[in-house]
């Protein structure tokens, strides 16, 4: 270990009446952005000074055979190089805490001629123009604010240079840290499922505004919920990411589920694609209904249906709709059985009038699968959880939070764009493993000591 002791001078003004507190935070404002960077600059260089002096000898007295705490990239010699002087050009490195300047020394092996600078090497940033950190930080926050202010916001925060291109780059590369290299056919990369052996896999899908189709594409999002273990009556679920597509098809999102262990429920919107896949995988896995899709899917329904019945007006539809909804938590707050919801159920479906088609459609459609959740044996299995029902909540959050973000601006996303955006914001916000490490490797306490020294004190 060795010390770097540099002097900071403060110009001070007079202290005088006309001073202002103003100018004095303005000054602590600067020096918080400019300090950090230029002070890692002057101890980095001081480093390498060290290192080539050790490596090659003193600067006017080269010594051969000198060993290396690194090795050739050319070669994999771990001594004997020689100094092949300063590059005139500092090399710019853009970094969590601004933009970093260092003049690298190069070296030469003598053994391949291979010239190098070994700094760059030791410290894992050959070939990089931006930290890791900073990719991290730029992505982390382009998952929640459109990319020009995300580059604002880091600007301002830590004196960064970053840019609304380099939010939006950042958030590709990272998406790619996550999911790894394509698949065959390059096919996109995935993220792996989060968790082997979920008690309730929710499968969700979503249309989202990317892509060329008029329409745009659908995403589709499979989480696991399992117990935390916690005081009793203050259980909670846990959410894992399982899988996730964007503008795939949906057997996709079934490779990428084909390994968990069958679930004890599955969870989902009611599309008929889905519900396929789930069969398809888990044959024997009861399947429910999602609480939080089916009104919505009844008052889409009667939207449907008004275009032949003038006197469905949108308020009688809502009403109907929340009624619906009251209705599905009624029978748990009543803890009523499957059968006495069902009744329920029917009696409100007869309540509808017959011509409304697509209504009694979706409701005849839903019907088998919107009580599983009342099973005794299935609550039992689930009580861990705070009940079956409440994946519902998981998901409508989360539906939220993506929506919030792919909305921002009302512009279109390309396929590729939506799905790096989608990857990195569902991986933070369930906290995948892939993305906790990747967070938790760049973002590592500082182990380094520094202190401020006062010299030539009056
Ligand atoms: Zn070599």
């Amino acid at each position: 270990m060795s010390a770097t002791t540099l002097a900071l001078t403060i110009e001070m003004p007079l202290l005088e009446a006309l001073s202002s507190w103003n100018v004095f935070e303005s000054l602590a404002v600067q020096m918080a952005k400019d300090l950090p960077r230029q002070a890692l600059a002057e101890a980095l260089d001081e480093a390498q000074e060290r290192l080539i002096d050790s490596v090659c000898g003193p600067r006017w007295a080269p010594v051969r055979g000198l060993p290396a705490p690194f090795a050739c990239p050319g070669c994999k010699a771990r001594g004997d190089f020689a100094r092949k002087g300063k590059r005139t050009r500092p090399r710019v490195l853009h970094t969590a805490a601004g933009k970093v300047e260092i003049v690298l020394w190069h070296v030469g092996c003598r053994g391949c001629k291979k010239v190098f600078a070994p700094l760059l090497l030791m410290l894992g940033l050959a070939g990089k123009r931006r930290t890791d950190r900073l990719t991290v930080d730029l992505a982390e926050l382009g998952t929640q604010m459109s990319f020009a202010r995300a580059a604002r916001i880091d600007a301002q925060l830590a004196g960064t240079g970053a840019t609304a291109g380099q939010a939006h780059n950042a958030l590709a590369d990272v998406a790619a840290i996550l999911t790894g290299p394509e698949g065959p056919d390059r096919a996109p990369g995935t993220l792996g499922a989060a968790h082997p052996s979920p008690d309730v896999v929710l499968l969700d899908g979503t249309g989202v505004r990317a892509g060329d189709r008029k329409n745009g594409c659908g995403a589709y999002l499979a989480i696991g919920l399992t117990g935390r273990s916690g005081p009793a009556g203050r259980r909670r679920a846990r959410s894992h990411l399982l899988g996730l597509t964007v503008g795939e098809d949906w057997s996709m999102l079934g490779a990428q589920l084909e390994h968990l262990k069958a679930p004890k429920l599955v969870v989902l919107d009611g599309e008929v694609s889905i519900t396929t896949l789930a069969e398809r995988l888990w044959p024997q896995v009861p399947i429910q209904r999602c609480w939080w899709h089916l009104p919505h899917g009844l008052r889409k329904a009667f939207y449907a249906d008004d275009a032949n019945n003038r006197h469905v007006n949108p308020r009688w539809a809502r009403d109907k709709a929340k009624a619906f909804g009251e209705l599905l938590r009624e029978q748990i707050r009543h803890e009523r059985t499957q059968d006495e919801a069902l009744v329920a159920y029917d009696e409100f479906v007869a309540k509808i009038p017959a011509t409304l088609l697509s209504a009694h459609a979706y409701l005849a459609g839903a019907r088998p699968h919107t009580f599983t959740c009342l099973d005794p044996k299935l609550r039992r299995q689930l009580a861990h959880l705070g009940g079956p029902e409440l994946g519902t909540g998981v998901l409508e959050r989360l539906m939220r939070e993506l929506n919030a973000r792919t909305d921002i601006g009302g512009s279109r996303w390309s396929i590729n764009g939506l799905r790096d955006l989608l990857t990195v914001q569902t991986a933070r916000l369930l906290g995948h493993p892939a993305w906790t490490e990747l967070h938790r490797s760049t973002h590592q306490p500082n182990k380094i000591e520094f202190r401020l020294q006062k010299f030539n004190a009056a």
